[in-house]
């Protein structure tokens, strides 16, 4: 079986040839510019190949009700020129082949539930950390949605008491992303994250509000695993911080050696590394699949 992956980011897509097995062939990503001239290129990567099904991890906010007229849709997102583009919809025009469809992170969990740090359990959250804070959640096995979709980057946070920064969401001013997101971190420290490596501080204050978000995910959902990855992650020194500061918040009140003695099994980066987001999709275009086969 040969499946086709997009993982649709607000800097680049990223498209992938893989199996049902998450092995991925071959992958190129086109920068996101317009929808018009991104669409021409992946038809045109895609059109030279035989494939059984597509998956699309996409940014969001996206329309994911099967009876809604903008299934498929990226809607409200900030990018003006995305607002409100028939994403599913312009793939179909060119591909007569199954479609699954869901967040970005949502498919990064799927991938990494599958295939990676969360392989044989039944349950977990994916966090990216990047241009924005995103948060995809498997719960006893199936990927979570509702009136849209979670959205749990934007959750309210408790200011550090000496961070003076005001926060940069242009909807919350200072949620979890406004205070935590890469553009955050510059904004704050006058210099983008991978040039501030040895600064203590900076990784302190990331640690204590990622840690204030996982805290609630685990609190509402308790996933089996936590897995961080996203641009800001690949600061590893961020995850010893992240999950002594999630120990404090939650201050013994969960019971569970997890996060009492093993929380470095636990809170993770990604099994798959970058390719979390493209198995997530073929684990998408796997289901679409089958699904239409009965
Ligand atoms: P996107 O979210 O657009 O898909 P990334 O996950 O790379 O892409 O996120 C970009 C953000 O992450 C930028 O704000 C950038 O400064 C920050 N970032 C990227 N790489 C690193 C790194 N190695 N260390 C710290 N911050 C990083
Ligand atoms: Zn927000």
């Amino acid at each position: 079986m040969q499946f086709g992956a997009i993982e649709a980011g607000g800097t680049k897509f990223v498209c992938g040839i893989g199996d049902e097995n998450g092995k991925i062939y071959e992958r190129v990503s086109f920068p996101t510019t317009t929808p018009e001239e991104v669409l021409g290129h992946v038809t045109e990567y895609f059109k030279s190949h035989d494939l059984q099904a597509l998956g699309v991890g996409s940014f969001g906010p996206i329309d994911l009700n099967l009876q809604s007229p903008k299934y498929g849709y990226i809607t409200s997102t900030p990018k003006p020129l995305w607002q409100n583009t028939n994403l599913v919809g312009m793939l179909r025009e060119h591909f007569n082949i199954p479609i699954g469809f869901d967040t970005d992170v949502n498919a990064a969990a799927l991938g990494e539930l599958k295939w990676g740090a969360a392989s044989g359990l039944d349950s977990c959250i994916y966090m990216t950390v990047g241009t924005g804070i995103g948060v995809g959640a498997i719960v006893e096995g199936k990927r979570v949605h509702g009136l849209t979709h979670p959205e749990m980057g934007h959750i309210l946070v408790r200011k550090h008491p000496k961070d003076e920064f005001l926060g940069n969401c242009s909807y919350h001013q200072d949620c979890l992303e406004g205070m935590a997101a890469g553009p955050a971190i510059e904004k704050r420290w006058g210099k983008k994250g991978q040039e501030l490596v040895g600064n203590d501080r900076v990784w302190e204050l990331e640690g204590y509000y990622l840690a204030q978000g996982i805290a609630n995910f685990i609190l509402i959902l308790s996933p089996q695993k936590v897995i961080i990855g996203g641009g800001v992650a690949k600061q590893l020194q961020l995850f010893p911080l992240i999950r002594n500061n999630v120990q404090a918040v939650l201050n013994g009140y969960i019971e569970h050696q997890q996060i009492l003695s093993a929380i470095e099994e636990y809170i993770v980066p990604p099994g798959l590394g970058d390719n979390a987001g493209l198995c997530g999709a073929l684990a998408l275009a796997n289901e679409a699949f089958y699904r239409s086969d009965k």
